[in-house]
Parts: structure tokens; C-alpha cells; sequence
């Protein structure tokens, strides 16, 4: 039996409402078998723990966090809340760069086609993974920007040493899907090398790491491209690889083919830790209200679980973090009981009880 400590941030807003039934999932999938178990740790932080107590991301959280062996996190942030800067609250970006968390892993898979905005021809999926970078790029600077009453200044980075992690990381993915059967093994690298040299040199970097991964075939885009064809082809790609702006920018478009923020899973991973939650933010609109989509951090939890079986050889995790999958896409297929945000009329506990229903 393996013992698993998880840290978990409940977030702001939206954030406690869909944590709760996805702790409920994970421990009906856990106490069906006995390969493994789970203690949840709750790790205050968040734009509500900073009213609070003056702290966004207490010590103690982030010695939580790097003590557990997976973090599981819903949103944080709201909009008033702001530092004196006039920035907001981040700890989920904080944590990226605290744990070196480079990549990060957001799935576009349209799970239900009646979801999507877009009509698929016949035979077409849409089953892609946009890898973001997470802890560089234009976010380099993030909170230290020069701002004067006549000038705005934000800088950014790409380092060879966080770059050609990345891209193994990368191509590694792309190996897993196509041994898996879901991939045809090809990475395209996201950039805009015709304008600036600072992707001139992303690209060369991921045109050298390609060359110790010849199994996996290597195309290019231009960010602005691929941001069209994301919408008029996306069937066409297997991983995409690019940097933190046009990652967090592309990857709420994926959102978007799915059907929106609320089918959106994602992981940051490094090397030693991973903070797995969903894409959306803590959707203050909608908080208390009991209507949030659960989906996205449901299947968040399940790549936590496939991250751990593949990173501890617990192959049971793997097995569960599939019958997940599957329970939110029957769930979907019915179409009956699914949240506002998707154009059902079910609250938060009524979806992810169906969720459990279906992996019975
Ligand atoms: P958001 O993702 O919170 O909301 C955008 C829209 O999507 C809203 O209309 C919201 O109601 C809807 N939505 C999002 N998640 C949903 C769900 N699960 N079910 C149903 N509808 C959902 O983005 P925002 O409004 O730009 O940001 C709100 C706050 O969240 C801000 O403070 C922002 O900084 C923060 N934020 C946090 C994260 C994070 O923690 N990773 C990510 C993005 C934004």
C-alpha cells in the first residue's frame, strides 16, 4: 500500500465549492481498491487569506506544499483584492516559480462534440496537448515592472537551461501519446522567430533538443498562426510547445473548442513537485451561487493521480485516473446532469454526483 500526502489549496471564489466533490471522487476511487492512499492537508492561501491576515501564500503553505508528494489546487485571485502595486493575488504563479513547475500541461480534448462551438468533419477529434512554459517568458518580470508616469517596462526571458528541460519534457509527452495510440508523435514548436531574437533562440534550442528525440517528427508555427488554426484546424496537432504569455493566451482558446473553461483541466510540473488545477480562475460571478462546473477540476485530480502512478509505478492510480475520465465523459455523453456554463441546468453537487454514479 502506498500513502500519498496531498496539499490542498481551496482557493478563492468558485475554488472551496468545487474542491469538496472532488475530494469526495477521489476517495470513493481510493477506498475501492487498496493499492494506495490518500491524507489531504489544507494549505490556506488565496486573495480571501490575504484580507484575512495581510499573507497571500503563508510559509507554512508553501512548506506544506513542498513536504506533500502532489499539490491539488482550484483557483485564487479575486479582482478587488489587490496588493498595493495594484497587482493581484497569485500564490498558483508563486508556486510555479517556488517548485520550478515548467511546464505546463493543458489537454484540449473536446470530450463531448456538442460542447464544442465548432463542427468537426466526419472521422476529425480534437486531442492535442499545449505545453506551456510556466515560470519564464514574459511573466519573468511579473511583479517587478518598471512603471514610471511615462513608461511601462516588463521584461522577458528565455533561459537555455529551463528551455531544453522543457523540450524534453516535451517530446517525452509526445512519446507517451503515440505509444499510448493517441498521438501520431509530433511536436510543434510555438514562437514568433520572424519578429523577435529572443524566440529566434527558443526555437534553436528546440531544434537542437529535437535531434536527441528522432522518433518524434518536429513542424513550427507562428503564434499568431497557430491562433487561427487552433479554430480552423485544430484536429491537425499532436503536442504544442511554446512560451508562458502565449500559452496562458492559446490555452484558454483550447478552453474555448472544448466548451469552455469549466471542461479545462491542467498540471504545472517540475521535476521534484506538481500543483494540478483547472484553467479557469475563481469565477467570483458565479461564487456561492452552488452552479460552478466541477468538471475541470475533476479531471484535474485525475491527471494528479496519472502523474502519480507513472511517477511511483502504481499502476492502479493509472487505472483510476482513466475511470474518471470516463465517468465525466458518460456524465457529458447524457448530457443531462451538466452546469449552466455548458447549457445544462445542474448544480456543482448534482454534476459531480453523476460523476460518482458512473464510476460505480
Ligand atoms: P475566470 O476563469 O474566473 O472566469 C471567466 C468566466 O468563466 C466567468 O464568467 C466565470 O463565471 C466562468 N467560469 C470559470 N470557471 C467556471 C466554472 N468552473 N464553471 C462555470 N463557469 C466558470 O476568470 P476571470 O473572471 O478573468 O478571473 C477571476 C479571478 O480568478 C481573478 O481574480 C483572476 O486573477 C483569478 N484567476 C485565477 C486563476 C488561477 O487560480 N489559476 C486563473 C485565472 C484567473
Amino acid at each position: 500500500m502506498s500513502d500519498f500526502r496531498i496539499a490542498v489549496f481551496e482557493g478563492d471564489g468558485i475554488g472551496p465549492e468545487i474542491m469538496a466533490p472532488t475530494l469526495k471522487i477521489l476517495e470513493s476511487v481510493e477506498s475501492s481498491q487498496s493499492d494506495y492512499k490518500f491524507s489531504y492537508e489544507i494549505a490556506p492561501a488565496g486573495a480571501k487569506h490575504y484580507l484575512e491576515t495581510g499573507e497571500a501564500l503563508p510559509k507554512s503553505s508553501i512548506a506544506l506544499a513542498e513536504e506533500c508528494d502532489a499539490i491539488l489546487l482550484s483557483a485564487m485571485g479575486l479582482p478587488d483584492v489587490r496588493y498595493p502595486d495594484g497587482t493581484e493575488i497569485t500564490p498558483q504563479i508563486e508556486l510555479r516559480m517556488l517548485f520550478d513547475l515548467f511546464a505546463g500541461v493543458r489537454p484540449v480534448t473536446v470530450r463531448n462534440d456538442d460542447f464544442s462551438p465548432l463542427t468537426l468533419p466526419d472521422g476529425e477529434a480534437i486531442d492535442f496537448v499545449l505545453v506551456r512554459e510556466s515560470t519564464e517568458g514574459l511573466f519573468h518580470s511579473m511583479s517587478t515592472g518598471e512603471v514610471t508616469n511615462d513608461r511601462a517596462r516588463e521584461t522577458l526571458q528565455i533561459t537555455r537551461k529551463t528551455s531544453e528541460k522543457l523540450f524534453d519534457f516535451t517530446f517525452e509527452l509526445a512519446k507517451k501519446r503515440k505509444a499510448s495510440g493517441q498521438g501520431a508523435g509530433r511536436v510543434t514548436c510555438v514562437d514568433k522567430a520572424n519578429v523577435f531574437r529572443a524566440f529566434a533562440f527558443f526555437r534553436d534550442v528546440f531544434k537542437e533538443r529535437a535531434k536527441q528525440h528522432a522518433d518524434i517528427a518536429t513542424d513550427y508555427a507562428y503564434v499568431d498562426a497557430m491562433a487561427l488554426w487552433m479554430v480552423q484546424k485544430p484536429w491537425a496537432f499532436d503536442v504544442l510547445v511554446t512560451e508562458n504569455m502565449f500559452g496562458d493566451i492559446l490555452s484558454d482558446l483550447g478552453a474555448g473548442l472544448m466548451g469552455g473553461l469549466g471542461l479545462a483541466p491542467s498540471a504545472d510540473i517540475g521535476e521534484n513537485h506538481a500543483v494540478f488545477q483547472p484553467c479557469h480562475g475563481s469565477a467570483p460571478d458565479i461564487a456561492g451561487k452552488g452552479i460552478a462546473n466541477p468538471f475541470a477540476m475533476i479531471l484535474s485530480a485525475a491527471m494528479m493521480l496519472e502523474w502519480l502512478g507513472h511517477r511511483h509505478g502504481v499502476s492502479q492510480m493509472n487505472v483510476d485516473a482513466i475511470r474518471i475520465q470516463k465517468a465525466v465523459d458518460a456524465v457529458l455523453a447524457e448530457g443531462v446532469a451538466v452546469t449552466g456554463d455548458i447549457g445544462g441546468k445542474a448544480s456543482t453537487r448534482a454534476a459531480a454526483d453523476a460523476v460518482l454514479k458512473h464510476l460505480v
